[in-house]
């Protein structure tokens, strides 16, 4: 019901939308949008290790006249272009690293690249779809370059490596970039960003204002026992029975404590260790897991009670617990007001109906840390075949995730729409 309410709302605000004359220019940069995801798409490198991607964007912001950074949080891009009339600043964003994933698709461009991954050999892939989020700005970028006397203040390109986690021991993406200051100098107002959906069909656009992406935090359980022979527990004090009070304890804090018809939550054990051998009960045990929240108050009520919970059920059991929850990533937080008013660009580009407004995603998003200083707009690009059926497609970070090249084309219109149209409105 509130989806369908808020729907209405939106559309109402369309009247605002400024055309900019720029078909022919879109459309002469399709072709190449294609041809320059291909070519990434077959030429694939890993978190933090984008050496050869960047390179390419480089020379290509270059070419257009655009002022370029390098280096930034290790492989970033940024480009700067100012408009021909004053005004605020706007970021486009798109991430650029590969996955070790080995690729299993029978394309012209298919990747055979090999790397080495935390000691192991791995194939690389695009397995994310972050070629497309390249190839897409490149042809945003090369479209406004052509338009600066339509740009009313200034565009600033964020390339930005390792979306998917720096390797252990680095830090990187979108936390870095920020860190290095790419949202100053000139101060940025708002920022944009896009993904491709191998699950919906091209020529689509999903949104969610508010919560849309889940904040994800890894958490750390110790749980301190007595060691003792495993046929006298009454000598010792058995972590690892405490620790399976636990595990049980913290799902009656999703399913007892919190409101879950705010916004959902998930609290998952994903590793549970503790002992040697079959008769010896350990002094210790350790559960580690990952927490999903879409709502900031939601996550420090799910924080302060799992440290309450893990320390309580301990003391109940003569055990002692400590939690160690790490700050994470970010909830990827749609600016309310901002994904209102962008809305008209989008449903002038793709239709209104082709704008579907959807659920939260309890998946994460490095996004989030620009949206945690600016306000930002993220939204979902359709990238499946328009000829598979409802159920035919493959999902992200798999060996088989495909992407439909038609898809390209609405990314390049819906980003420079959506930014043109920040500019003009902010004047
Ligand atoms: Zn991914
Ligand atoms: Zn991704």
């Amino acid at each position: 019901m509130k989806n369908i309410l808020s729907l209405a709302l939106f559309s109402a605000s369309l009247t605002i939308y400024a055309q900019h004359g720029l078909e022919k220019d879109i459309a002469a940069v399709e072709s190449k949008v294609i041809e320059w995801r291909r070519d990434i798409h077959e030429h694939p490198e890993l978190s933090n290790r984008e050496f050869q991607t960047a390179e390419k964007i480089a020379a290509h912001l270059k070419s257009l006249g655009i002022e370029v950074q390098t280096g930034v949080a290790h492989t970033g891009v940024v480009g700067l272009l100012k408009g021909k009339k004053p005004g605020k600043v706007v970021a486009l964003r798109a991430d650029i690293d590969a996955l070790p994933v080995t690729e299993r698709n029978d394309l012209s461009f298919k990747s055979n690249v090999k790397s080495e991954y935390l000691g192991q050999e791995v194939g690389v892939m695009h397995a994310c779809g972050h070629d497309t989020h390249i190839a897409i700005l490149m042809g945003v970028a090369e479209v406004l370059a052509k338009n600066t006397d339509k740009i009313r203040g200034t565009v600033k390109f964020i390339f930005q490596p390792a979306e998917e986690g720096a390797p252990p021991g680095e830090e990187g993406g979108a936390e870095l970039m920020v860190k290095e200051g790419v949202l100053d100098n000139p101060k940025v107002d708002a920022i944009y960003g896009l993904h491709i959906g191998s699950y919906l069909p091209v020529g689509q656009i999903a949104y969610k204002p508010g919560g849309a992406l889940a904040a994800a935090q890894r958490f750390v359980v110790t749980i301190k026992g007595k060691q003792s022979h495993g046929s006298a527990p009454w000598s010792g004090v058995d972590p690892i029975y405490v620790a399976s009070k636990i595990v049980d304890g913290y799902q009656s804090i999703i399913s007892r404590e919190l409101e879950l018809t705010k916004e959902a939550a998930v609290i998952t054990v994903g590793k549970i260790s503790g002992g040697v051998r079959n008769n010896i009960i350990p002094e210790s045990a350790e559960l580690v897991g990952t927490i999903r929240t879409l709502d900031y108050d939601m996550q420090k009520q799910v924080n302060q009670r799992m440290i309450e919970m893990a320390q309580d059920i301990a003391k109940a059991y003569r055990a002692e617990a400590t939690v160690e929850i790490a700050k994470g990533v970010p909830i990827t937080y749609n600016d309310v007001d901002l994904t209102e008013k962008s809305l008209p660009s989008l449903q002038q580009m793709a239709g209104a109906e082709n704008v579907h407004m959807i659920k939260a995603i309890t998946g994460a998003e490095d996004f989030s840390f620009y949206q945690e200083k600016i306000p930002g707009f993220f939204f979902i690009l359709g990238g499946k075949d328009p000829k598979a059926g409802a159920d035919e497609y493959f999902p992200h970070h798999t060996p088989d995730f495909k992407i439909d090249d038609s898809g390209l084309s609405l990314g390049v219109k819906a980003m420079t729409e959506i930014a043109l149209d920040y500019l003009d409105r902010s004047k």
